[in-house]
């Protein structure tokens, strides 16, 4: 589904992701870690170029991730992404932020589009929000928002870089159940998280970054019991 080679990108001297190799198969859920500054951001927004990567290869179901125009519209609308801030439209409701870009790029028409988002809202639980502007809900009914917004164009996969960072403890459980659904309907899934139980949970592999490369990656319960790299070991040491 997802398939990256050799992939290497720079911020001005700074060399920030080294030959990046990454297979995502269809239905499986990659969770992320590594310390601060390690890539981890950087890799998932050149998975649907927010950046642009300076060498190697990506590819989504086989094409090679497209540098503009209405295929790369198209590219991010299969690979959907939610943020650590949720980045929702303020002034526009919670339904119109889930309605808007499958009118907008998938062409679908406004009543279904409003059909589907309420089913979305409902899925992830916040239907009785839907005439409500964001600014309204909390963090964690904005952040399920967020994700109703990225399903509703039908994605392929989804990417997920730190969705409970900002979010007061008691609403993190809350986005992560819903984010547990979603994997075990067997949506592909790529997350950048911390939190470890999730991880251990719902991933099928953990991949750990250090210094801009890809240190370890494992089936969870091996690599939190027994990490091989002295540096997943450090790391596990400090955030479990
Ligand atoms: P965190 O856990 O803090 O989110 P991360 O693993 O997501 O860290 P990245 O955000 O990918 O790390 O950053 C990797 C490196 O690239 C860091 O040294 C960071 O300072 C640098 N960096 C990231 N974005 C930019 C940018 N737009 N311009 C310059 N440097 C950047
Ligand atoms: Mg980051």
């Amino acid at each position: 589904m997802i398939r990256v080679r050799g992939l290497n990108k720079w911020f001005g001297e700074h060399h920030v992701l080294h030959d990046v190799d990454l297979d995502v198969a269809r239905g499986e859920v990659v969770v992320v870690i590594g310390p601060s500054g390690s890539g981890k951001s950087t890799l998932c927004r050149c998975l649907n170029r927010l950046e642009a990567a300076d060498s190697g290869e990506i590819l989504v179901d086989g094409v090679p991730v497209p540098a503009e125009g209405r295929a790369l519209a198209r590219l991010r609308a299969d690979v959907g992404m939610v943020f650590q801030n949720f980045n929702l439209f303020q002034h526009k409701t919670v339904l119109e932020n889930v309605m808007l870009a499958p009118m907008k790029v998938r062409g679908v028409s406004r009543a279904e589009a409003e059909r589907t988002a309420h089913e979305l809202l409902a899925r992830v639980g916040i239907a009785e929000q839907a005439g409500k502007q964001p600014a309204r809900l909390s963090g964690g009914q904005q952040q399920r928002a967020a994700i109703a917004r990225a399903l509703a164009m039908r994605p392929k996969a989804m990417l997920f870089d730190e969705p409970t960072s900002a979010l007061d403890p008691e609403m993190v459980g809350e986005v992560l159940d819903v984010m547990t659904g979603l994997a075990a309907d067997g949506m592909t899934m790529v997350v950048v998280t911390h939190e470890m139980g999730f991880a251990r949970r719902a991933a099928d592999r953990v991949v750990f970054m250090d210094g801009g490369r890809i240190v370890e990656t494992g089936e969870p319960n091996a690599f939190f019991d027994s990490p091989r790299t002295d540096r997943a070991r450090d790391f596990l040491a400090k955030v479990l």
